[in-house]
């Protein structure tokens, strides 16, 4: 039987993973092994994905996923919610006892002992799954009122802190979230990449109390990798809350990690923690010692031959050690490959695993031999729990579980999903344009400042119109930012945003897409800037990338004025409809080009739609808050500097060439460049004045109906009339006027559709990491807004 035709509420014990690859490896690290018990919870409101319980903790599967498993059904009452497989637990717990051999590794050195004085520095990395704390952590420690830094990786980040504590200076980064150390998501690889180059001093391994089984699998890998290590056993608060109880000492001695107990929220234990970093890095910490997470006979046999091989190769690179190489490549993981290639012997090496892996298939037919090391390793944490944690008699019924039952349910689900979206898209669009005014008057009143005071000439217009109006433009926009993630960050923390996801994924997923993708596209309707920089909380990378081109496509706010302007002269008797045809018109472009993306360009979404549901949490005003300010500090860093050189820029095409001021004929630059596009922009019916509104208005979009009134003066009794009179007004050369209800339709599409404001653009590159998807957004988006342009503006010109 397969897991997707358990029912809801029933048990059972799974099998077998079917599947490949990076879906197969997640599930794996998440712990869906052999042996394990599985309940059904509840089903979306769409019915797709399904909650389920596992090791203590909750996680969504979509049917199609959980299709792969297969699992064996079992009499809920017979078995007992703690479900430790009793072979494994055993045979492991021998392993436990017996790993105090030391690895004599050439490889093996990572012993810090001998700098000790001499350094008064400790680089600390943190490393933990998602959720596990990590980021308070950090928060915490740093007091972040230090230097705080901000890298920021391909398609995640990082941050530094430095602190000072026990006479050392500590330099502790924050990294991204994993569930282990391969090389099948982008944060897998970061953090693995980070290690190796960095190499830092001490690894704290932040895991999370209440849901340790999972957890400590990672801890298994590093481990494996034989690093300084502290182990931050965090959200000891829920743990204790919850009954149970763990002698972590006697689990630190047996693994050979010192174990701290934290509390990342409150600062309990961060002290101590740090006290013990200290000792571990003057080598004086009697719990360190190297253990190995011992595997079955066979594996640990082909895994000792490939070691002593790799030892042996001189020219391979020295960052990892030789049992984790050796396990990597037993994994088939292609980066530790790619690594192993590099050294002379690497044809010999390969060759050598391949030959112990078609061994061990042989001698384990039908299994996949990473799943029998996944298998192991999680028999080892068993082991180790068994013997060190007791678990309470007495689940008590969680106020998650609870929760659940509403937030998730098939009638309020959506209902109250949609009232939280339209709070969050309410408060941060009307609600943050007041102090978005506030901040446009002391923008306007500081150009009037530099209009009245300073003397005529370009460096007046350059500061007054390029700089204060071009700055302007982005740091109005600060407090709808700050804002919206303010809210996101509430969201997340609270644990609300893993639900929404939840039930927003069956539609999500018909365009190809994840849960996650709906809260951006939603906020895109009012800024593309925020909407585009709230994607970095889709893991898939693919997911993430259409969800950042496709972005561009809701109709933001600052394309409404050009709505209000047309649709108010030509459609005012069907208003409501062309408004909201505007709206939807974006929508289905943005559908249609996510169908095609996931089509054509990211067949396969490579990390499959496995989340956890963590419990649900009381965000800390504090955390919420200095999310906020960092969003807002990023967005005025990123952006400001490319849009300030931007809007330089396009001042000077329009303020040069200087003529005779008192000839009104002359061309600016960028008039020139708009009449020049005009051959181009002809069969959509617009004008050169259209034309160069719409260049104008690459920028940002709000400047597309100020060039339109500046362009369209008229005749000199025609200038204090209404736009739209002059809009309307007969041209003179064509005995026409030249907007008509065809060319202002196409008009609107145009502006719609084509090639987003340049903070999109750069927010589209930050985002993704690679500028090639700014060119894609720049040049596809104007593409599709031609070709729709025209087709409107031909078939209104049948009627
Ligand atoms: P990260 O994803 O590992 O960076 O985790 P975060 O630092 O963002 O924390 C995730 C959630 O757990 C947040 O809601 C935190 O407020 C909460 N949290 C962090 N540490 C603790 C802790 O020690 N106890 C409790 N009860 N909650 C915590
Ligand atoms: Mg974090």
């Amino acid at each position: 039987m397969r897991l997707s035709d358990l029912k809801t509420g029933e048990s059972a014990v799974i099998v077998k993973i079917l599947g490949h690859g990076a879906f197969r490896k997640r599930v794996m690290e998440m712990g869906f092994v052999k042996g394990r018990k599985i309940t059904a919870l509840l089903a979306a409101p769409l019915r797709d994905p399904v909650k389920y319980r596992l090791m203590n903790y909750e996680v969504s599967l979509r049917r199609t996923e959980a299709s792969l498993i297969e699992v064996m059904p079992i009499n809920v009452s017979s078995v007992k919610e703690d479900n430790r497989p009793e072979k494994d637990a055993g045979s492991h717990l021998a392993f436990a006892s017996d790993h105090t051999m030391v690895d004599d590794g050439a490889l093996d050195e990572h012993s810090h002992g001998e700098f000790v004085g001499r350094r008064h520095t400790i680089n600390v990395a943190l490393i933990g799954n998602p959720n596990c704390g990590k980021t308070s952590l950090f928060n915490i420690a740093s007091g972040a009122k230090e230097h705080v830094g901000n890298y920021s990786g391909v398609t995640v980040d990082s941050k530094t802190g430095t602190f000072r504590h026990g006479g050392y200076t500590f330099n502790i980064v924050d990294l991204p979230g994993t569930y282990s150390l391969s090389a099948y998501s982008p944060e897998e690889r970061y953090v693995r990449t980070y290690l190796k180059d960095h190499n830092p001093d001490v690894i704290v391994n932040v895991v999370d109390a209440s849901n340790l089984e999972r957890n400590l699998y990672l801890t298994t890998e590093l481990i494996d990798m034989d690093h300084s290590m502290v182990i931050a056993l965090n959200m000891y608060d829920e743990l204790r809350r919850s009954g149970a109880v763990l002698d972590y000492e006697a689990l630190g001695n047996m693994i050979g990690v010192p174990v701290v107990p934290t509390v990342s929220r409150t600062g309990e234990g961060v002290d101590r923690l740090f006290d013990t970093i200290i000792q571990v890095y003057e080598g004086k910490n009697p719990v360190v010692r190297h253990v190995h997470v011992k595997l079955s006979q066979d594996l640990e046999k082909s895994l000792s031959e490939i070691k002593d091989a790799l030892k042996r190769d001189k020219t391979i690179n020295q960052q990892f050690c030789a049992r984790y190489l050796g396990i990597k490549l037993l994994e088939r993981d292609a980066e530790i490959e790619e690594l192993v290639r590099e050294s002379k012997k690497a044809d010999e090496l390969l060759a050598l695993r391949n030959r112990q892996l078609e061994y061990l298939e042989r001698h384990n037919p039908g299994e996949d031999i990473s799943s029998l090391i996944a298998d192991d390793k999680y028999g080892f944490i068993s082991g180790a729990l068994a013997e060190t944690m007791k678990q309470p008699q007495e689940q008590a019924v969680s106020t998650t579980h609870i929760l659940d039952a509403f937030v998730t349910s098939r009638l309020f689900g959506f209902p109250l999903f949609l009232c939280v979206m339209a709070f969050i898209f309410w408060f941060t669009f009307f609600i943050g344009a007041y102090p978005a005014d506030w901040i446009q008057e002391g923008i306007d009143w500081l150009a009037a400042f530099v209009k009245e005071n300073m003397a005529p000439g370009p460096l007046k217009d350059l500061l007054a119109n390029g700089v204060i109006g071009g700055v302007g433009g982005v740091i109005v926009f600060l407090p709808n930012i700050m804002i919206l993630f303010f809210f996101i960050s509430f969201m997340e923390d609270s644990g609300y945003m893993a639900r929404a996801a939840f039930i927003m994924d069956k539609l999500m997923h018909k365009i190809g897409l994840h849960g996650k993708s709906f809260i951006p596209l939603v906020m895109g309707f009012g800024c593309n800037v925020p909407a585009v920089m709230a994607c970095r909380a889709i893991e898939s990378r693919s997911s993430k990338i259409i969800t950042v081109l496709i972005t561009p496509f809701m109709s933001c706010s600052a394309r409404l004025p050009v709505y209000v302007l047309l649709i108010g002269t030509f459609f005012s008797a069907h208003a409501a409809l062309v408004f909201l045809g505007m709206y939807l018109l974006g929508a289905v472009v943005a559908m249609v080009t996510a169908r095609m993306l996931r089509r054509f360009f990211f067949k396969v979404d490579e990390t499959p739609f496995v989340m956890e549901l963590p419990p649900y949490r009381v965000p800390t005003m504090k955390t919420s808050l200095r999310h906020m300010w960092w969003k807002g500090k990023q967005y005025l860093q990123k952006m400001g500097g490319i849009i300030l050189v931007a809007s330089v820029i396009v001042w000077a095409l329009d303020y040069f060439p200087l003529g005779n001021a008192d000839d009104p004929s002359r061309d600016s630059y960028l008039e020139s460049v708009g009449k020049t596009v005009q051959p181009v922009m002809e069969p959509l019916g617009c004008s050169w004045q259209g034309t160069v509104a719409i260049v104008a208005g690459i920028p940002a979009k709000e400047i597309v109906v100020s060039t339109l009134g500046v362009l369209y003066t008229g005749s000199d009794e025609a200038t204090d009339q209404a736009l739209s009179t002059r809009l309307t007004a007969l041209n003179p050369a064509t005995g026409e006027p030249d907007f008509t209800p065809a060319a202002a339709l196409a008009f609107m599409i145009f502006i719609l559709l084509y090639c987003p404001c340049l903070a999109t653009v750069v927010a589209i590159v930050k985002e993704t990491g690679h500028w090639g998807y700014g060119a894609f957004t720049i040049f596809y988006n104007t593409a599709v807004a031609w070709i729709l342009a025209f087709a409107a503006y031909r078939i209104m010109l049948l009627f």
